[in-house]
């Protein structure tokens, strides 16, 4: 079965949703499909567990009540299926769809780095740990360490705080001088200076990040650098993010240009393939306000709404502005290179130790020598710690972009076949 829209929105988080709101007033028939089973993404991830808040609620219910938009849930890319043609797979079934124009809204995903004891169980990532107390995940009792880079560890202590959790620490590891410098600058954005208030923790340190998680069957506790020192903390649970990073996979499949690790875009949010946009995360990280913008800046520009697109770039330049901010000011230490031993997965899909690739040259070295990245998740974890600890660049990722049906391979075939 073929499904033919004029717009084709791929993700369905805050940039995603944003950019369908912004076209469907246009009257174009527009699909916006996202692998999760409700829309959010990751910032309004819903579960069972989880308090949506006025913002997301509203955003629902506009896409909801907007006739001309199909939302196409638990639904994900699967191959490209020919020109402006992709190949789609839900839970039953797999279906091709045709579009004149395209955005990519495909967000980001954590930065996961090695360190010895990250396998245990109890160790997730602080995104991740988010996304479990979303999902109804009980934390009652438990003594957490969260650990990495960025906002995102104190709005995950906060969560997590409020499934039960005892928040024995949050380490930070950008330095007291750059977190200083980024509190000094927040007033130029007041909201954000209100919510880094309400999220601030009396366990929060800077110059601190983890050296080892402890335990032999499961995690018993962390040992952290602190300023220096080196600290154990007794915890059951670990939850440890370095940051984030875009996905990029279909843009690239999609022959866009990637620059910086980000889908490139011009000042109309258009990739470097004609018709094909692209907004939020997967353009860099930035938070959802750029990605709300962004959005929105996208879906205007693609049914051809130039004036009200350019209405939104003051708007946009003050967010990026604390994208910025940002990005500077929670850059890795280097020493974060030095963490993972000779006997420490980096993929741990295929068992693959630090010491099989440390003598590799390339990502495709590493993959030919040692099954790096040809597991389940398909290198998106070990392949951007790879990319991270060696320098190495991924090269543009083949079809089936996810594990997948075979059912649905057979009708890509027959698809190609056909033309
Ligand atoms: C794990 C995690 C948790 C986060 N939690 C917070 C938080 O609590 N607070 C906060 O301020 N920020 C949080 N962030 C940052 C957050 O990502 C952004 O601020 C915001 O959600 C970005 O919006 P977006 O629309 O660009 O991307 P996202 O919100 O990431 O949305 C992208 C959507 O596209 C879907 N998708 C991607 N590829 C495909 C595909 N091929 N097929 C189908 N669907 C696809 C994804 O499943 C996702 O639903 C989190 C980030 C991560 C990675």
């Amino acid at each position: 079965m073929t499904r033919d829209f004029d717009l084709l929105i791929i993700g369905a988080g805050p940039a995603g949703m944003a950019a369908a709101l912004a076209a469907a007033p246009s009257g174009a028939r527009i699909a916006i499909i996202d692998d999760n089973p409700a829309p959010g993404g990751q910032i309004w991830r819903d579960g069972v567990q989880a308090q949506l808040p006025a913002a997301a609620q509203r955003y629902r219910a506009a896409l909801a009540a907007a006739s001309n938009v199909q939302l196409f849930a638990a639904t994900r890319v699967v191959a490209i299926a020919g020109p402006q043609q992709l190949l789609l797979e839900d839970d039953n079934s797999a279906w091709n769809v045709r579009y004149s124009t395209l955005i990519l809204c495909t967000g980001a995903r954590e930065l996961l780095l090695p360190f010895p004891g990250w396998t245990l169980p109890g160790v997730t990532g602080a995104g991740g740990l988010q996304a479990l107390v979303k999902g109804g995940v009980p934390l009652t009792g438990e003594r957490l360490v969260i650990a990495g880079s960025g906002p995102l560890l104190l709005a995950s202590a906060a969560s997590a705080r409020k499934a039960g959790a005892q928040i024995q620490r949050i380490a930070e590891q950008a330095s007291l001088a750059a977190l200083s410098a980024f509190t000094l600058q927040l007033a130029r954005w007041p909201g954000k200076l209100l919510q880094a208030t309400q999220l601030l923790d009396s366990h929060y340190r800077s110059d601190s990040f983890v050296v080892a998680a402890l335990g032999s069957e499961k995690l018993e506790a962390v040992r952290l650098s602190q300023s220096g020192k080196i600290i154990e903390i007794p915890c059951e649970r670990l939850a440890c993010g370095f940051g984030l990073i875009a996905n990029t996979q279909l843009g690239q499949a999609l022959g866009c240009r990637v620059a910086d690790q980000a889908i490139a875009v011009d000042d109309w949010q258009a990739c470097s393939r004609t018709d094909h946009y692209a907004a939020g995360e997967c353009t860099g990280f930035g938070g959802s306000e750029l990605a709300l913008v962004e959005g929105a800046i996208a879906g205007h520009a693609a049914v051809g709404e130039q004036h009200q697109a350019r209405a939104l770039w003051p708007q946009r330049a003050r967010w990026q502005a604390f994208a910025r901010q940002l990005n500077r000011r929670f850059a890795l230490n280097p020493q974060l290179k030095q963490l993972a031993e000779a006997d420490t997965l980096v993929c741990r899909c295929e068992d693959v130790p630090y010491s099989a690739l440390a003598e590799r040259s390339s990502w495709v070295d590493a993959k030919l020598h040692s099954r790096c990245g040809m597991g389940p998740c398909q290198g998106r974890i070990c392949g951007a710690a790879c990319e991270y600890l060696f320098d190495w660049q991924t090269p543009t990722p083949r079809v089936p972009l996810t594990p997948t049906r075979i059912d649905s391979l057979l009708q890509l075939a027959e698809a190609q076949v056909h033309g």
